[in-house]
């Protein structure tokens, strides 16, 4: 690793690099969600997949990406090669923790095989589904054009563009992973979680995703049925949306947008001052963060 602190020529190039670079969390839950995706476009398109084959793919990808983030390549590269932090700043994890990784993804594989969304989703079609990682209906981007095909997995370009919608003239940006019609014409939309904890998350962005149901897809708040299931832990949590946690939603998303303004040297130019973000000052905290080798190169000496 290049010891580049504080400022200069190469600290922007720097920056790109540890913002393009995955931690092992990030990656875990990129793959499962990539591999979700895959296995629903199959069955949406009616092709058969021997899923055995597929989880061992999947393992397969994730050896080649942690060989290809020991190269080092994406340090001159980090736009077209894979890279991990832990690799990046010589982290001692041990084998277990990286065997754990592969455990908790063919676990989440599993339990998605297991559960009543892919029961759910073999009654559908593709023109059915709303929306799949990210691919909204109408929309043109990747999952549209995949294959179904074992070597696609393999070199499966990341992440379709997010979809949005306005409040307020301030657009909010979503990426939708699973939607579609119930029978009783309501809309379900689904969040996969990949963490290792079984309480229900911040009810936030499927707040938001609701927002976005009820504006683009226009449909009555309380046809909105939100889910955020934890493959990891097999755990669905469920809401459903309705008028009030609209206008909650609308307040959360206004305020946020003021208080990043507030936050401005100079509002009406989009302008902000360094000085104005004092660094975090608990070194336990910065000791975890991608950008320690630039904020705070003492750390990593
Ligand atoms: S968390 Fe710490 S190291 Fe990371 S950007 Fe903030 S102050 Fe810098």
């Amino acid at each position: 690793m290049g010891r580049l602190g504080g400022r200069g020529p190469g600290a922007e190039k720097t920056i790109y690099r540890l913002k393009k670079l995955n931690s092992r969390h990030t990656w875990k839950g990129t793959i499962i969600h990539e591999a979700i995706a895959f296995l629903l476009k199959f069955l949406l398109t009616n092709e058969t997949l021997d899923i055995e084959e597929f989880k061992k793919a999947v393992v397969d990808k994730m050896r080649e990406q942690y060989k290809a983030s020991l190269t080092g390549e994406y340090q001159a590269n980090p736009k077209n090669n894979f890279g991990l932090l832990e690799h990046y700043y010589e982290e001692e994890i041990d084998d277990e923790a990286w065997q754990l990784l592969r455990d908790d993804v063919i676990r989440s594989i599993d339990s998605f095989i297991g559960s009543k969304f892919w029961e759910k989703a073999k009654t559908l079609s593709m023109d059915d589904c709303l929306a799949l990682e990210g691919d909204l209906r109408g929309s043109e981007n990747i999952w549209k054009n995949i294959s179904p095909d074992l070597n696609t997995w393999k070199n499966l370009p990341s992440g379709p563009a997010a979809d949005n919608f306005t409040v307020d003239g301030v657009k909010v940006w979503v990426k939708i992973d699973f939607a579609y019609p119930e029978d009783d014409g309501s809309i379900r939309v689904i969040d996969w979680k990949s963490g290792n904890s079984k309480n229900e998350p911040d009810p936030t962005q499927l707040n938001i995703y609701g927002y976005y149901a009820s504006e683009v897809w226009d449909t009555p708040e309380d046809k909105i049925h939100l889910t955020a299931y934890n493959v990891n832990q097999d755990e669905p949590h469920k809401r459903t949306f309705n008028k009030e946690g609209k206008r909650q939603t609308r307040e959360k998303i206004l305020n946020s947008v003021e208080n990043m303004k507030e936050m401005l040297a100079e509002k009406d130019a989009n302008q902000a001052e360094e000085e104005d973000f004092p660094k975090e000052e608990n070194d336990n905290f910065c000791r975890h963060c991608r950008y320690r080798q630039v904020c705070k190169p003492e750390l990593v000496e």
